[in-house]
């Protein structure tokens, strides 16, 4: 019987928008137990200098650019991981942004963006990595939700996406369970990142004083519970959501 993370050790993991914030931490925290690690980002730099810091820690990484909205590029960053690496054990779709604004005055683009980059980004890293999976009969997705999926003003594109990401992540877990693949989310609270820098003070402040804990989230907080979805831990978890969110109300 095996307790702990020890299985994630030279297991292969992509993380998308790994670049900095939340996927950074989750790069880093699956680093700290010995996998290897591509980091996949639609900024080079961003995804080099994350790649760089984290092949300090000793584990071999891989920097990709990838725009996950672009299948192309998703096709491109599968196959350079099975060239590097021979396999993906687990991917963790991360990249996200928000184009928040009132419904009444949302542009089209603003809406078909957030789409394209939350949803159509989380089925086409799934759909490309899957096929390499179902070859071995492995394999753990692991899909980035948010607390806001239960539809927060002004996020009416954001948050329909987050919704999506759950029905996504249930139907899959359904379909591939027999494959041997898992597939959950995690649907974070309020974390501490370049996104949120961007919420203004005051209303960050509100917000903080919502949360039961007390205090906002930081990256780790996320990576932590990825962890365990990864590892043999959760080797009868699928189709599953967990609030990451310090008490505040789950999806
Ligand atoms: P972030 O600080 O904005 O980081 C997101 C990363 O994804 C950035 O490096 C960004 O690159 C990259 N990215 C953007 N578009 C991309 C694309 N098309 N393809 C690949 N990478 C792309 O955001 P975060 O706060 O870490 O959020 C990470 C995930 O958690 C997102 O899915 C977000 O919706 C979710 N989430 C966050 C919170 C929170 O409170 N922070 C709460 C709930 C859910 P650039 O720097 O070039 O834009």
């Amino acid at each position: 019987m095996a307790i702990g993370l020890q299985d994630l050790k030279d297991k292969v993991v992509i993380v998308t928008g790994s670049g900095r914030g939340i996927g950074k931490g989750i790069a880093e925290a699956f680093a700290e137990v010995g996998s290897k690690v591509v980091i996949s980002d639609i900024d080079a730099e961003t995804a080099a200098n994350t790649a760089k810091e984290i092949a300090g820690k000793g584990v071999e990484t891989l920097s990709a650019v990838c725009d996950v909205s672009n299948r192309e590029q998703v096709d491109k960053l599968i196959n350079a991981t099975v060239e590097k690496f021979g396999k993906i054990d687990v991917v963790v779709n991360n990249a996200g942004i928000t184009m928040d604004g009132l419904f009444i005055r949302m542009k089209q683009d603003q809406w078909q963006k957030v789409i394209d980059i939350n949803l159509t980004g989380t089925f086409n890293v799934t759909h490309a990595a899957v096929n390499v999976m179902r070859k071995v009969k492995s394999g753990c997705i692991i899909n980035i939700s948010s607390v806001n999926a239960l539809g927060a003003p002004g996020q009416a594109n954001y948050s329909a996406t987050k919704a999506g990401v759950i029905g996504f992540t249930k139907a899959l877990a359904k379909e591939i369970a027999g494959m041997g693949i898992r597939v959950n989310a995690i649907a974070p609270g309020f974390i501490e990142t370049p996104m949120t820098a961007k919420i203004p003070e005051k209303m960050a402040e509100e917000m903080i004083k919502a949360i039961p804990i007390g205090h906002i989230g930081q990256p780790l907080d996320i990576a932590k519970p990825i962890l365990f979805l990864a590892s043999d831990m959760a080797s009868y978890v699928t189709g599953e959501v967990i609030n990451v969110n310090g008490g505040l109300n789950g999806v």
